[in-house]
């Protein structure tokens, strides 16, 4: 099979399994060459619905191009539309940055950051050689964000995190969105999009989610007095959420635990769990 008719089964499939349903969403999925970004498989193999490791050290994962039906989660969490402005953390193969790109069009821009400079190198090559030179490839610690191109409308974060760093607040605009892979402790871990207004941050949509953990340490602030993690079990699997709210630690009160079923405290961001 030819790698235009891979693409168009695998969007066929995604579509099957209630992914990738917005047209500008199957539109992106169908024109980038996802194989392109993973020399490292075969051309058929490139297109299976999986997650493929493109970097490890010492056994652990330390790159791996996501799960096609788990980017389109994301970007419909994310809902890119034309001439917005995108920043990635986590670049990895390029791949996600490739598909940004097709949504946010030529008069949009994304920049996407890597903390890996062989992987840097890689995915600036590859995009530019997919025609996807506009795309901006920066070496960087991700959780400082890009303030040069700031502010964006969209953050879009490759890896696990457990806080929404000091950054991404500064650098996202009002109404904006980030999806960020979370670890909530107890809660689990989950992809959720968040919609900022007014000072906080409230999820638009939550899919469970694995991601390696972004590397480095995120920034640290003053220990809030405010809520240690609850401990709240439930047979140790993660219970469906219905929604997450998240604001600044230094705006956290007390009454927060009033509303919501968990509370995690980071020292730059607390999160309010609601069950479903
Ligand atoms: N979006 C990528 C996959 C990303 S995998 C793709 O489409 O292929 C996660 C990536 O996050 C890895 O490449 C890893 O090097 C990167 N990463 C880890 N910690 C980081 C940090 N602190 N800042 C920026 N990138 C980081």
């Amino acid at each position: 099979m030819d790698d235009t008719h891979l693409r168009e089964v695998l969007v066929a499939e995604l579509q099957r399994s209630g992914v990738a349903e917005e047209p500008a969403i199957a539109r992106a999925f169908a024109v980038v060459p996802r194989h392109r970004f993973v020399p490292e498989v075969l051309v058929d193999e490139a297109y299976a619905d999986r997650a493929i490791s493109i970097k490890s050290a010492g056994g652990e994962t330390l790159a791996s191009i996501s799960q096609p039906s788990m980017l389109a989660r994301m970007l419909e969490l994310a809902h890119v539309t034309h001439g917005e402005r995108i920043l990635e953390v986590g670049t990895g193969s390029g791949y996600n940055a490739a598909l940004l790109a097709e949504l946010a069009g030529t008069d949009g821009f994304v920049a996407t950051i890597d903390v890996e400079a062989d992987l840097v190198e890689r995915a600036h090559a590859t995009l530019a050689s997919c025609g996807y030179d506009r795309v901006r490839v920066v070496l960087g610690d991700g959780h400082a964000g890009f303030a040069p191109e700031a502010p964006y409308d969209r953050i879009i974060v490759s890896a696990r995190a457990t806080d929404i760093t000091q950054a991404w607040w500064d650098q996202l605009r009002e109404g904006g969105r980030i999806v960020v892979p979370l670890d909530i402790g107890v809660a689990g871990e989950y992809a959720v999009g968040f919609e900022r207004n007014n000072g906080e941050m409230r999820s638009v949509g939550i899919v469970s989610c694995l991601f390696v953990p972004l590397r480095g340490e995120p920034e640290r602030a003053p220990e809030n007095i405010f809520a240690r993690l609850p401990s709240v079990r439930y047979g140790g699997r993660p219970r469906p959420i219905r929604e997450i709210l998240a604001v600044p630690t230094t705006d956290a009160s007390p009454e927060m635990l009033e509303h919501a079923d968990i509370v995690v405290a980071q020292p730059i961001t607390t999160f309010a769990v609601t069950w479903a």
